[in-house]
């Protein structure tokens, strides 16, 4: 070929560079992605041919370089994939990319900038992307065949020049003389971050090349081999009977920057018709207050669309983490589409199924590492069952309670335990410590505490109430479990009732009389479990953060053990020595409320001056 060939662009097309270039601002990044992209399919085409025995002895030396050019200011995406023939440049870049760009604009266009995150992923802008960052774009080419190779530019407003072109072999270059505003673009950090972002997996190595450097470099020093930027084998296209657990780990580390391994991982290859593969890891949390917020990245054949799309992951199940390669995935739709989409809805049904089904097989087969990690996942495993039924019904045998003595129980298992005591009740503590002498009273009858100390709990309690109506929930505190009571009827000490009164200053104080088989505590504090609950959910939602003002609740009771020496001691002693009684009474009152919750600041106060007077007078 050695005339020039002029094209223009047809007519309403004229401008689409400059509107090329003003478009998708906020996304500018994924050119690089469209550009590799094509030049990764470049190379899957040429193996495809090979593989039907239409050409032979290709070589295996596939590779992608992209190079940074800083003093040319140039950024050359080079393959030696398939190339292209002059006429099939012509009609690739100059008829059919060319209208699918101007199609997906004429699409798209509104919506990106109404709604600026209307469509997902951005695939479709293809080559023209690449306008985005350049003044003009050169493409150098030479087709597997004997075709000569062919040189096409673009020049100013839309028009091109085709030409021939000189290339050592197969493949295809494409410059980009990017433009004086876009400077970033000649950065090798910040290209390599959008390969690191976009290219990661893709299916062919990725070099990146510092044109100044790598001269530099051939100039004598020894040079180090180059290494790919990419993985072209990601884990979640290999067998999960291929993969180990150091991989898993690794892959979790390195993908989501987290140097702490995950808590386990799922690895998904669903097949036909669902055909989609993946990873989700489940992270380990600091604490409990940290966000439930995890990020899925989406990927299309290895090659990167987006994060965060809550769309395909369950919502119970945002907190994962993990790749998600969908093929069948429909590019460039709106977020509202894919709420409504069935694919996706069965693409996060088969997740939230197989989420589940780790867990159980987790909790049968490898109970002791399972209850290990049960501690970081319990909240995890509340929070989705709460808000998806069908995942409590799956996972409901695999939720364990932790007991104040550091076991683990199912719910089933737990009430089995001890039958006759527990009457179908789960006796739990909130705090360890501050309900020390309630464990221990319990404990003493034989029956297990639950541990359920974390701020989900109160509302996972009530839900599970709600799904299995025959077993309560009782804190501790709230009840005086009939194991703990001792046989006989209790008199009423209507002496003892009047002095507890007075001693907690408040006459509607519920006095109840027991012979607890525990006879070392006087006297214990009760609070309904419902007020309570009730109580902690006002607090929630006032999330005032404040202790609430009030030194009695409602419904708080007080329980004297007339077993106990000390109760006995104050009864006796009201018939002689009324002021000593009412002392002993708000001593005792004191130390019952003490190991029920902490004093308010007024208490404290009384029960230390009380304290040092009764020092006195030992
Ligand atoms: P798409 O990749 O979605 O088809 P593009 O605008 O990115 O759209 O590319 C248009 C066409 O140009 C491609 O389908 C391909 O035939 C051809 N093409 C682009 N880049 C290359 C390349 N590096 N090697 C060979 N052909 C290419």
């Amino acid at each position: 070929m050695s005339e020039i060939k002029k094209g223009g662009i047809s007519v309403e097309s004229e401008h689409i560079f400059p509107i090329i270039k003003k478009w998708l601002y906020s996304e500018k990044d994924i050119f690089l992605r469209e550009i590799v992209s094509n030049a990764s399919d470049a190379v899957t085409k040429l193996r495809r041919l090979e593989s039907l025995g239409e050409i032979r002895d290709i070589g295996s030396d596939f590779k992608i370089t992209v190079t940074v050019d800083k003093t040319a200011g140039t950024l050359t995406v080079s393959d030696n994939g398939i190339g292209m023939t002059e006429e099939e440049l012509e009609r690739y870049i100059c008829q059919i990319a060319l209208s699918g760009a101007l199609e997906f604009i004429n699409k798209y266009e509104d919506e990106s900038t109404s709604a600026q995150n209307g469509i997902i992923g951005h695939f479709g802008l293809g080559f023209y992307s690449s306008f985005m960052v350049s003044d003009s774009v050169e493409v150098v080419t030479k087709s597997y065949t004997d075709a000569p190779a062919v040189h096409w530019v673009s020049t100013e407003d839309g028009q091109y020049e085709i030409s021939a072109g000189e290339r050592d072999g197969r493949g295809t270059d494409v410059i980009m003389h990017i433009s004086e505003s876009e400077s970033e673009y000649l950065e090798i950090s910040k290209i390599r971050s959008m390969l690191d972002k976009y290219c990661a997996f893709m299916p062919v190595e990725i070099y990146l090349v510092d044109a100044d450097t790598y001269e530099q470099a051939a100039d004598g020093e020894e040079k180090e081999a180059p290494k790919p930027v990419n993985d072209t084998t990601p884990l979640w296209q290999k067998n999960p009977s291929d993969c180990t657990e150091e991989e898993y780990n690794e892959f979790y580390k390195k993908v989501f920057n987290d140097y702490r391994d995950p808590l386990f991982y799922i690895h998904i290859n669903a097949d036909y018709p669902l055909n989609f593969k993946g990873i989700l890891f489940f992270p380990k949390l600091n604490n409990q207050f940290e966000p439930l917020e995890g990020q899925v990245k989406l990927f299309y054949n290895q090659v990167f669309v987006a994060d965060n799309i809550k769309e395909v992951i369950p919502e119970h199940l945002l907190m994962l983490r993990g790749v998600l390669d969908c093929p069948e995935l429909p590019l460039n739709v709106s977020r509202s589409y894919l709420q409504n989409n069935t694919y996706i809805t069965k693409v996060s049904a088969h997740i939230s199924k197989k989420t589940a089904d780790k867990l159980n097989s987790l909790c049968i087969n490898e109970r002791e590492k399972y209850e290990k990690l049960w501690g970081d996942l319990k909240t995890f495993v509340e929070y989705a069952c709460m808000r998806d039924k069908k995942f409590y019904d799956r996972v409901k045998a695999s939720l364990l309670l932790k007991m104040t003595d550091g076991k683990f129980e199912t719910v089933d298992g737990y009430l089995e335990g001890a039958k006759e005591k527990h009457e179908g009740t789960v006796y739990y503590a909130t705090d360890a410590s501050l309900q020390s002498q309630y464990i221990s009273m319990f404990e003493s009858q034989g029956i297990k505490v639950a541990l359920l100390d974390k701020v989900i709990d109160t509302q996972f309690v009530t839900m599970l109430e709600q799904y299995t109506p025959d077993t309560k929930y009782v804190r501790i505190d709230a009840d005086v479990a009939s194991a703990l009571k001792g046989e006989g009827d209790v008199q009423k000490n209507e002496e003892l009732e009047k002095l507890f009164k007075a001693a907690s200053g408040n006459e509607e104080l519920k006095v109840e009389f027991e012979n607890l088989l525990d006879e070392s505590v006087p006297a214990l504090i009760n609070v309904s479990e419902q007020s309570r609950r009730m109580e902690e959910m006002m607090k929630m939602y006032a999330m005032t953060g404040d202790a609430p003002d009030m030194s009695f609740p409602v419904e708080m009771s007080i329980v004297l053990n007339m077993a106990n020496p000390l109760t006995k001691k104050i009864a006796d002693t009201a018939a002689t020595d009324q002021e000593k009684a009412q002392k002993l009474a708000r001593q005792v009152f004191y130390l019952a409320l003490m190991s029920q919750r902490p004093l308010t600041a007024v208490e404290m106060k009384a029960f230390l001056e009380d304290s040092f007077k009764i020092l006195e007078n030992i």
